[in-house]
């Protein structure tokens, strides 16, 4: 058996405080501090033997993030191909993600009053760009999360359809990209987009069409009514809220 050596520790994440002082990024509830990671990662123990019901990929179920990843389907988000399969593009995992290791050029963290740490532009960022791919565990399907927490996770289609039950999710709680720290609001300027990159699916948050963020300003997306099941409120300040605390509507 080999026995692996811990890796040495990703860096955390940095953010300026509402006073104006730089602080490393904790979660909310357990106060852990979650790391950088650049990739989607898969840890194989954590797995059922078992095919998930309504996998559709190949027969013989060997996770790996190989096999569950691998699709042909989708837009791009590198080249923005949208060629029907088997004739996608050859577009490099390797060169989407080294562009979004530079995303300090594009983004920095802040602390909102009342949301947290948010995502905030440096530069404009226009209609249809790719913000970045959402990074962390890739977790089976029906993974149980600790709902102490607040939810870092986002699902994801396992096996080469697109529209594939069963999906997986990405969780970001200890490892992920910036892309955890964006927050949710009614009025969001990015969605979660389902692509790839070359043959590799990617889950992403991505500019919508008719929408532009100005330097300064807080970039976000929706959630999607899930994310709000659990009696959580929305402070997103938009004039036709979704999820309105309902005892702070009357004071
Ligand atoms: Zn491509
Ligand atoms: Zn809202």
């Amino acid at each position: 058996m080999v026995r692996l050596k811990a890796p040495p520790k990703s860096k955390p994440f940095r953010f300026t405080s509402i006073s104006g002082r730089r602080r490393i990024a904790k979660n909310i509830r357990s106060k852990t501090i979650p790391r950088q990671c650049g990739s989607v990662t898969f840890n194989p123990s954590e797995w059922p033997t078992n095919r998930p019901k309504g996998w559709n990929g190949p027969k013989t179920w060997k996770p790996s993030l190989d096999t569950l990843l691998t699709t042909t389907e989708g837009m791009c988000l590198l080249c923005g191909d949208e060629t029907p399969k088997p004739n996608s593009c050859k577009c490099s995992l390797e060169a989407f993600r080294a562009k979004e290791a530079q995303w300090e050029k594009l983004f920095e963290l802040k602390e909102v009053e009342g949301m947290g740490v948010g995502v905030f532009a440096k530069k404009r960022i226009g209609p249809r760009t790719v913000i970045g791919e959402y990074t962390g565990v890739l977790n089976p399907p029906g993974h149980l999360y600790d709902t102490s927490e607040v939810g870092y996770h986002v699902q994801v289609p396992l096996g080469p359809s697109i529209s594939s039950k069963p999906c997986g999710s990405i969780d970001a709680t200890h490892e992920g990209s910036f892309a955890r720290f964006v927050n949710h609001s009614c009025n969001a300027k990015a969605r979660f987009v389902t692509g790839r990159v070359g043959r590799t699916r990617v889950t992403a948050i991505m500019m919508k069409g008719n929408r532009a963020v100005k330097v300064g300003e807080q970039l976000t997306v929706d959630y999607g009514p899930w994310y709000f099941q659990g009696g959580q409120y929305c402070y997103c300040g938009y004039w036709r809220c979704r999820h309105l605390d309902p005892d702070a509507r009357s004071t």
